[in-house]
């Protein structure tokens, strides 16, 4: 299985260290950051969300956490959307039939059913009281494949304009 790093070091990726809003994080209590910004002609706006750890002499230090995998990290890298550096060597391969805009509209659609808020990025949700849990179970199903989906799509369309 192809790696994206086979032909890309993480050097080709544009850096986004948690240490540029170093002057911001020190105004308050930041659960994440708003990010905007333009990728191969597409506007990109969305939040990643932090975490802090308590430093030894007092104070925090700030990490991301990676919008797909959830794991603590000081640099995210762009791949259209930022991720950490496992993401970005994660294997992929598997077959993308569905158009993205696609995708993206009917995962809009089940979050509106299950009441959770707009955007992958706010991760899963509750079970809305009034489902079943059958229903329930194969709309997060459902929704966690698409979502895998929408990441392979954006680090293959990554790999594949060169
Ligand atoms: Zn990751």
């Amino acid at each position: 299985m192809p790696a994206i790093a086979t032909t890309h070091s993480l050097n080709d990726y544009l850096k986004l260290p948690i240490s540029r809003y170093r002057e911001q994080l020190k105004q308050g209590n930041a659960k994440y950051i708003e990010v905007s910004y333009t990728h191969r002609n597409k506007p990109y706006q969305y939040s990643i969300q932090l975490t802090k750890t308590s430093c030894h002499y007092g104070g925090y230090r700030y990490w991301w956490l990676c919008p797909q995998c959830s794991k603590r990290v000081s640099v995210l890298y762009c791949a259209g959307l930022y991720v950490c550096r496992h993401c970005i060597n994660a294997p992929y391969g598997s077959q993308l039939q569905q158009p993205i805009d696609r995708v993206f509209s009917r995962i809009s659609e089940i979050r509106v059913r299950l009441g959770w808020q707009q955007g992958v990025i706010h991760g899963v949700g509750a079970k809305p009281r009034y489902m079943h849990s059958k229903t329930f179970d194969r709309l997060v199903n459902e929704h966690d494949k698409l979502s895998a989906q929408v990441w392979q799509q954006t680090l293959d369309k990554l790999n594949c304009t060169h």
